[in-house]
């Protein structure tokens, strides 16, 4: 039984002020106690304490990136051990802007590299994956998704704490959300591909979930499809309809 998980991505926005506010929007939020559905807030850096002290205990806390070492002279960076100090539960990696912002260009190693680090020092790993609009229209989505796994899989064995997020590089922050279908299509095979060369077990219990474009309109069609166990949210984490995607999941 695979446990609802929606994340907030809040990525470079917010201020004291508005994170506050935000924080307070999602603390409203009414989740039933046995629902099991799990809420994950991930700010930037410099407010993650901040949000940790506000947040309601039982939502979590991520962080979008982390260093692959424990501390030490790497200037500018951020270890796993800083980010549990302060209370931090999750860390998004492999989000598509830092694989392909031409200043950042993180590659399928460096991020299986930094899964490892974080899930060995006791994080949950937000693990995103997912293919350009162009090598979709080559028919390449699966083999996209496949090598941008297996580059972890060759590093890491313990998934329980990995959750997948599918996320088709063409719907992000463009208003063009996968369709229900087309986003079951690849969750679907993407847990085939966890059965073949993972383990059943694996792939029986690990959560998918789907990010780009997903709004308070469009979610409950995708929540609906099989394989789709929650959202990564971007644009709409920031307001009011939020709460409309945490409580998508009938
Ligand atoms: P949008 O929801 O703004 O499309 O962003 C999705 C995303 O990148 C979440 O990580």
């Amino acid at each position: 039984n695979r446990h609802f998980f929606v994340g907030g991505n809040w990525k470079c926005n917010g201020n004291k002020k508005s994170i506050r506010e935000l924080v307070e929007l999602v603390n409203a939020i009414h989740v039933e106690r046995n629902s099991g559905i799990e809420v994950v807030c991930a700010p930037p850096f410099p407010y993650l304490d901040f949000v940790r002290s506000l947040l309601k205990k039982e939502f979590g806390v991520a962080a979008q990136n982390c260093w692959i070492t424990g501390s030490g002279a790497y200037t500018g960076e951020v270890s796993t051990d800083m980010l549990l100090d302060v209370g931090v539960d999750w860390v998004i990696l492999g989000h598509s802007e830092r694989r392909h912002l031409p200043e950042l260009q993180e590659t399928d190693e460096t991020i299986a590299q930094k899964t490892k680090r974080a899930l060995d020092s006791g994080l949950g790993v937000i693990l995103c994956i997912g293919e350009l609009l162009q090598e979709r229209e080559e028919g390449k989505t699966l083999d996209v998704c496949k090598r941008q796994l297996s580059a972890v899989a060759k590093v890491v064995t313990d998934w329980r704490k990995v959750v997948v997020a599918y996320e088709p590089v063409w719907a992000i922050g463009t208003g063009k959300v996968a369709t229900p279908e087309q986003a079951q299509e690849v969750h679907n095979s993407v847990r085939q591909w966890f059965r073949e060369s993972i383990a059943p077990q694996v792939a029986d219990t690990l959560r998918i979930i789907y990010g780009g474009s997903v709004n308070g309109q469009n979610c409950e069609r995708l929540a609906g499809q099989k394989d789709i166990d929650g959202f990564l949210v971007g644009g709409a984490s920031l307001k009011p309809e939020f709460a409309n995607i945490v409580l998508s999941h009938r």
